[in-house]
């Protein structure tokens, strides 16, 4: 039996690039701190596409468990070899991504080793004494919990998306070695499945965007971001959103704009139904010009706004979205 104490970063199968790249830079600077090497994970039929992707990443070394009973996503079946994997090589840390596979699939891992789990977290940081301190938001994201998970290996988490960039790929670093397995996943009943289908990501620029209207949780319901749209047309905008509508699946993840989104600083920005929270302010306020639209005259972001426009965006914008047209 291996015992390396690496830490790992798991894979996804489907996305293009692999969901969990962007694990490579944390999952490296805890490595450093632990004094370990840094390895990839990869289960897959065929899993050629993702041990590339890997391999310019910067990691150390890629545990691959490839074969037919890896076609279709199964949690029992991939974390039964998830499993097994660990216990062969005995890593110290496993991270996933905190999508819905990738929480799904460390809890199901964490249950089946008896570890501990972090869910969701935004910050990795070492104690000195070999354990991870894992920060996760709780209460609606008004606190910071700080979580160690127990003797026993390995600590698991699950990191937030969108929470660290994707490392510049290293094409400096040695490629890394390889590690082949074969598992034999016990034959159970297909209880569970979900096919990975290569997600279609919305294009869009916001880092590059000159101006931007962006919507949050005032808009009071996904069709608030037509009105959004309509007046990004009349603008020339791109549309951009608060975490909160985000998390309200009214828009996808590629327009969030704070800190765990885009950071932007165009012409001009215009925030509509959006309370001026220091996470979004910290992705925005580098713009030249930043207008708000707020029916509450003591949201915050009318501290950094230049222009506020106290009411109801929904009688602010059509006359404004009118007007533009006409011009
Ligand atoms: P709310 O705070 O609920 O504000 C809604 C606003 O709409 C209110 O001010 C209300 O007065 C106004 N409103 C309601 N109806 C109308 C109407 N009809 N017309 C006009 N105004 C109206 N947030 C981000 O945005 N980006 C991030 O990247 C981000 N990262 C985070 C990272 C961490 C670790 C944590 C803990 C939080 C993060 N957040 C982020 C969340 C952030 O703290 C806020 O919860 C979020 O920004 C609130 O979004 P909001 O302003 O749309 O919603």
């Amino acid at each position: 039996m291996e015992e390396r104490q690496d830490v790992w970063i798991w894979l996804a199968p489907g996305d293009v690039p692999p969901t969990g790249l962007e694990l490579v830079a944390p999952g490296r600077t805890l490595a450093q701190r632990l004094g370990s090497g840094l390895s990839a994970v990869v289960i897959g039929e065929s899993a050629d596409e993702l041990i590339t992707a890997a391999a310019g990443s910067g990691v150390d070394r890629i545990v691959v468990a490839d074969g037919e009973a890896y076609g279709v996503y199964r949690t029992d079946v991939y974390a039964a070899a998830l499993r097994t994997l660990v216990e062969h090589h005995r890593p110290a840390v496993l991270l996933f991504s905190a999508d819905q596979t990738g929480r799904e699939l460390a809890a199901a891992v964490a249950a089946a080793l008896k570890a501990g789990l972090a869910q969701d977290v935004v910050a990795l940081e070492t104690t000195g004494t070999g354990s991870v301190l894992f920060t996760r938001p709780v209460l609606g994201g008004k606190q910071m919990a700080a979580q160690i998970c127990g003797p026993g290996i390995p600590q698991i988490a699950t990191v937030r998306p969108g929470t660290f960039r994707h490392a510049e790929a290293f094409f400096d670093a040695p490629p890394p070695t390889v590690v082949q397995e074969t598992i034999r996943v016990p034959d159970s009943p297909l209880r569970v499945s979900r096919q990975i289908r290569v997600a279609v990501q919305d294009k869009v620029d916001l880092e590059g965007a000159e101006i931007i209207i962006a919507g949050g949780r005032g808009l009071g319901s996904p069709k608030g971001f037509d009105l959004i749209r309509e007046a990004a047309e009349a603008l020339g905008a791109q549309v951009a959103a608060s975490r909160a509508a985000v998390d309200l699946g009214w828009i996808s993840h590629a327009h969030q704009v704070g800190q765990s989104g885009a950071r932007v600083s165009p012409r001009l920005y215009i925030a509509c139904g959006i309370s001026g929270a220091m996470q979004h302010l910290a992705g925005m306020s580098g713009s030249d010009v930043i207008v708000a639209i707020n029916k509450d005259p003591r949201a915050p972001i009318f501290q950094v706004a230049d222009y506020g426009v106290e009411g109801d965006l929904y009688k602010v914008l059509p006359p404004l979205i009118e007007v533009l047209k006409k011009r």
